[in-house]
């Protein structure tokens, strides 16, 4: 028999490890993490300062607003939380970096885990990015104060993929971007509100037309709204 698949493993780099779990320890994630699906380990980056006064910023080299996290504070949290033989990739969630896609999120949960430095600040030093070898993501196109929320953001999106997470097995296979379209409306009783009807075909038990007015809407709705995606799918205008 084969060992049992060891847990998806989070590990969190951040100066504000109270937050974890925070809303991923609510509800499908909550439960996931209760049932030890996924492990979640948030380490403050402050435990590996040195000197009186823990300092894990600095001001930026060539002047300017704000402060930078140190490379050597932040390499040395990153090392703490790496056992050797560690293979998770690492991630620092970053405005500049990759925007966070669901097939990158789908791979993710295929893998180990993830280790997700949060920045804070200005952002880091330059030099632990590349000599840790970290992953920039972006949650898309805003700044937020912090890199906690974007790992949220991360974790929310791999942790519902992981086997077992999910309730229906197919739930998951149909949704928006699965295949590069956004999803098509959807509806429940009552059959009437307040003068709004559900579409017939649905109603109609037909599935083969039902899998058609799906397919159509999708397509309809993501040429509608994301053009990007409609051109990347090959739907004419
Ligand atoms: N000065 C930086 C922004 C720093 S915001 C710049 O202009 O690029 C502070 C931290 O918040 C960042 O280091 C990052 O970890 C996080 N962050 C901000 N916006 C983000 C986004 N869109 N996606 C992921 N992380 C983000």
């Amino acid at each position: 028999m084969n060992a049992p698949a060891a847990p998806w493993q989070a590990t969190i780099l951040t100066l504000y490890p109270e937050m974890f779990p925070g809303p991923l320890g609510q509800s499908l994630s909550g439960r996931a993490l209760a049932e030890g699906k996924w492990s979640l380990e948030a380490r403050n980056i402050r435990d590996s300062a040195t000197g009186k006064h823990r300092n894990v910023d600095d001001t930026p080299a060539g002047g300017g607003p704000g402060m930078v996290m140190r490379a050597d504070i932040v390499a040395a949290a990153i090392d703490a939380a790496t056992p050797p033989g560690d293979s998770r990739p690492r991630f620092l969630m970053s405005p500049r970096g990759r925007p966070l896609e669901q097939a990158r999120v789908r791979d993710l949960a295929q893998g180990p885990g993830a280790i997700i430095l949060c920045g804070r600040f200005e952002g880091v030093d330059e030099r632990v990015i590349e000599g840790r070898g970290l992953e920039e993501v972006s949650i898309g196109d805003y700044v937020l104060s912090g890199g906690e929320l974007g790992a949220m953001v991360m974790l929310d999106a791999v942790i519902r993929l992981l086997p077992g997470v999910m309730g229906a097995a197919d739930s998951g296979t149909e949704e928006s971007f699965e295949a590069g379209l956004l999803e098509y409306p959807h509806y429940t009783r009552p059959r009437e509100w307040e003068g709004r009807s559900i579409p017939d075909v649905l109603l109609s038990g037909d599935h083969a037309a039902i899998l058609r007015w799906r397919r159509r809407e999708a397509e309809r709705l993501t040429r509608e709204r994301r053009p990007d995606l409609a051109a990347k799918a090959g739907l004419a205008d």
